[in-house]
C-alpha cells in the first residue's frame, strides 16, 4: 500500500509539474508551498487552499478592486486593496498607484511648514515694537535676510523699499542700525501698530491641513471601506478649508478700512465653506459619476473669489500692491482651474489607459497644481502684510 502511494506522487510530479521550477518539492501544491504566488496565477487552488491572507499585499488590477476604490477605470493596475493599516502607512515608501499622490502634497506639507516658519521668523510680530533691529543690528541679522530674500523681497516690497535698499546698499562694516531705525521710526501717519496676523496664518493653516488631510486620504484610504469613506470627508473638508481661508488675507487685508464689506465677504464665504462640507458629508457625493459635481462645488467657490478681487481693483486699481497682489492671485486660479480641469477630465490616462498607473496621471497633475497655486497664494499673503503694516488704515 505505501509503496503504491510513492508510485504515484512520483508519477504526478514527473508527468505534471517538473517544468514549473525543477524541483519536486514545488511540484505539490502544499497550501504552505504556495505562499509568494502572484495573484491570478493559479486563482482557482489558490482560493481553495489559503483564502486571501497569502496575497495580502500584492498590488492587484482594477477588476480586482473593491467597489469603494474604483475611482478611476482609466488607472488599470497597482492598486493596494484593503491592506491594515501597517502596511498601508508603510507603503509611502513602495510603488504603486498612489505613491507620487502620496508625496506631491506631503512635500507641498513640509513647504508650507517651512514657509510658515519662515514667516514666523522673519516676518515682524504684530505686536513688535516698531523698529527694524531684530533683522540688522547684527553681521547675522544681514546674513539672515541676504539667505531669506525671497521672503523678505515680498514682504517689503510694499512695506518698507527704502528700509530694504538701506539694508541691501550698507556695507557690513557700517552699522545700519541708525538708517534703519531713522527710516522705520517714522511710519505712516496714523499708523501705531501692525495689521492683524491671523487672516495670513490662517491660510498657511488651511493649505497646511488641506495637504496633510489629502496626503493621509491617499495613503490610508485603502485600507477599508469605512476608513475611506471617513478620509475623503477630511480630504474634502481640506480642500473646503484651504479656498475659504484663502480668501481671508484678500478680503481682510483690501477691505481693512471698510469693515462692512470685509464681514460681509468673510461672513459669505465661511457660510458657503461650511455648506459645502455639508453638502460632502452626503454619502451621494463621492458616486464616480459626480465627479463634475465635485469639481464644480469647488470651482464654484474658488471663482467666487473673482468678487472681492474686482472690487479691489476698482477701488485701488492705481496701487501697485493691489496690481501684485491680484497677479498673484491669478497666477493661483490659473493653476487651480487647470487643476480643477485635469481633473474631471483624467487627462491623460483617459487616452492611454494603464499608461501612467504610476507616473503622470491626472490625479498627480492636479496635486502639482495645488501645491504651486496656493504658494502663489502666499506670496500674495506677505505683499498684503507689507502693504497694511505700511498703509494702516
Ligand atoms: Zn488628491
Amino acid at each position: 500500500m505505501a509503496s503504491t502511494v510513492t508510485l504515484e506522487k512520483t508519477t504526478t510530479i514527473q508527468s505534471g509539474d517538473m517544468d514549473d521550477v525543477g524541483s519536486p518539492k514545488t511540484a505539490m501544491k502544499s497550501p504552505l508551498l504556495m505562499k509568494g504566488r502572484k495573484v491570478g496565477e493559479d486563482d482557482a487552488v489558490a482560493d481553495k487552499c489559503c483564502g486571501h491572507k497569502k496575497n495580502k499585499f500584492e498590488l492587484v488590477s482594477y477588476d480586482k478592486i473593491p467597489e469603494f476604490l474604483k475611482h478611476n477605470e482609466f488607472i488599470v493596475d497597482y492598486y493596494r486593496s484593503e491592506w491594515p493599516i501597517k502596511e498601508a502607512l508603510l507603503s509611502a515608501f513602495s510603488i504603486h498607484n498612489e505613491t507620487i499622490n502620496v508625496w506631491t502634497h506631503l512635500i507641498g506639507f513640509f513647504v508650507f511648514l517651512a514657509l510658515t516658519v519662515c514667516a514666523a521668523t522673519m516676518v515682524p510680530m504684530e505686536y513688535e515694537a516698531p523698529h527694524y533691529s531684530h533683522l540688522a543690528t547684527t553681521s547675522t541679522g544681514l546674513a539672515n535676510i541676504t539667505s531669506n530674500a525671497m521672503v523678505l523681497r515680498s514682504y517689503y516690497t510694499s512695506s518698507g523699499p527704502s528700509v530694504v535698499a538701506t539694508i541691501m546698499k550698507a556695507p557690513r562694516n557700517v552699522s545700519v542700525e541708525t538708517d534703519l531705525a531713522a527710516a522705520a521710526l517714522s511710519p505712516a501717519p496714523g499708523h501705531h501698530h501692525r495689521v492683524a496676523r491671523w487672516p495670513f496664518y490662517a491660510y498657511l493653516c488651511g493649505a497646511m491641513f488641506c495637504l496633510l488631510m489629502s496626503s493621509g486620504c491617499h495613503l490610508l484610504a485603502c485600507h477599508s471601506e469605512h476608513a475611506s469613506y471617513v478620509l475623503l470627508r477630511l480630504d474634502y473638508a481640506g480642500i473646503t478649508g484651504l479656498i475659504v481661508t484663502s480668501f481671508y488675507p484678500l478680503v481682510y487685508y483690501t477691505f481693512l478700512c471698510d469693515q462692512f464689506t470685509q464681514s460681509l465677504y468673510l461672513g459669505s464665504i465661511t457660510a458657503s465653506g461650511a455648506a459645502a462640507v455639508a453638502v460632502s458629508l452626503l454619502p451621494v457625493f463621492e458616486r464616480p459619476e459626480l465627479r463634475w459635481a465635485r469639481a464644480g462645488l469647488f470651482a464654484c467657490m474658488g471663482m467666487s473669489g473673482l468678487v472681492p478681487i474686482v472690487h479691489k481693483l476698482l477701488v485701488f486699481g492705481d496701487r501697485p500692491e493691489a496690481l501684485l497682489t491680484t497677479a498673484y492671485e491669478m497666477a493661483m486660479g490659473a493653476c487651480y482651474l487647470a487643476g480643477v480641469v485635469v481633473y474631471a477630465t483624467r487627462v491623460p490616462e483617459r487616452w492611454m489607459p494603464g499608461r501612467f498607473d504610476l507616473v503622470g496621471h491626472s490625479h498627480q497633475l492636479f496635486h502639482t497644481l495645488v501645491v504651486a497655486g496656493a504658494y502663489a497664494h502666499y506670496l500674495a499673503g506677505l505683499v498684503y502684510l507689507g502693504w497694511r503694516d505700511m498703509e494702516g488704515c
